[in-house]
């Protein structure tokens, strides 16, 4: 492309708060075949609000008063939901201690001298308590796309919490048109199957990677572009730095974690995945103009 047309290009998209990084990144995105596209924070608002609070022993202020404890020492949206879901129900919050965060899992620490869990089916079987009596629960929740934590004491559930994140205005659109110009789109999330799946289905995404790691996105990423596909990934930073280091192109979502702009090719600047689109249009018409 001329410098020109990517000047023309370049100050396109910065007004409407697609920041692109360099002309390699449009003549890059030109060519994408196949976007993986994080959930949480980037096909949803990535601010989730407490829904549901199960009790299986106890009160459910006992239930919420623990998780959310525990959750002060986690910096992760869904810690926040709860913490602020708890402080919105006048509940007095006690100090944790020995808290740890198990990344993509949950967290462990000891509240009020009593040793207890929160976080997903993984972490509880690590842990060795039984959830079978909960399924049930945990699935209808799931399937309304809500995030099921289990809270747990020493082997033990005493209770459910559950989280729902809004998908973003205009996502199902986004998806429905850059399905239209021809790529793959395929969601990766850390976030439990039946709880992606109900995304998945609201947004019109039909290929779904779930229960994935950090490092599962980068194989994804991997996995595509050894199919011969050349592979783009919008993330916000939180859990997909390295998948979208991996990526031919890397979209960030501006509202996320600073590294994630660090090494993305675009910065959608307002999270809003209609950017993913006018990116792709400056791109081929970049391009096009070489042609
Ligand atoms: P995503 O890829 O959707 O951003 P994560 O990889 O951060 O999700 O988390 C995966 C799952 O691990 C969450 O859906 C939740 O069940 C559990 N989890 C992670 N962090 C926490 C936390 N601080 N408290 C409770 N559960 C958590
Ligand atoms: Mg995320």
């Amino acid at each position: 492309a001329t410098p020109m047309s990517i000047m023309v290009a370049t100050g396109r998209g910065a007004q409407a708060g697609v920041l692109i990084r360099d002309a390699e990144a449009l003549e890059r995105f030109s060519k994408v075949d196949a976007l993986v596209i994080d959930k949480t924070g980037t096909l949803t608002e990535g601010k989730p609000a407490l829904t549901d609070v199960v009790a299986l022993a106890g009160a459910e202020a006992e239930v919420l008063a623990l998780a959310a404890a525990l959750e002060r020492g986690s910096e992760h949206p869904l810690a926040e939901a709860i913490v602020a879901g708890a402080e919105a129900r006048g509940l007095g919050l006690q100090e944790v201690e020995h808290f740890e965060a198990v990344t993509g899992h949950g967290v462990t620490g000891r509240v009020g001298g009593r040793d207890v869990a929160l976080g997903n089916a993984a972490l509880m079987a690590v842990l060795g308590v039984d959830t079978r009596s909960l399924q049930g629960r945990i699935s209808a929740l799931q399937a309304e796309g809500k995030t099921a934590m289990v809270l747990a004491e020493g082997g033990r559930a005493l209770g459910l919490i559950a989280v729902a994140d809004r998908v973003k205005d205009g996502a199902a659109e986004a998806i429905r048109e850059l399905q239209g110009l021809g790529l793959r789109i395929v969601m990766a999330t850390g976030d439990a199957r039946a709880t992606a799946e109900a995304v998945a289905r609201q947004t019109g995404i039909d290929e779904v990677e779930a229960e994935v790691t950090p490092e599962d996105k980068q194989a994804l990423v991997e996995r595509l572009q050894g199919e011969g596909l050349s592979v783009a990934m919008a993330g916000d930073g939180v859990n997909d730095a390295p998948a979208l280091a991996a990526a031919d192109v890397g979209i960030a979502m501006g509202t996320g974690a600073d590294v994630a702009v660090e090494s993305a090719g675009f910065t959608l600047v307002k999270g809003d995945l209609s950017g993913i689109l006018r990116a792709r249009r400056l791109a081929e018409g970049t391009m096009r103009n070489i042609r």
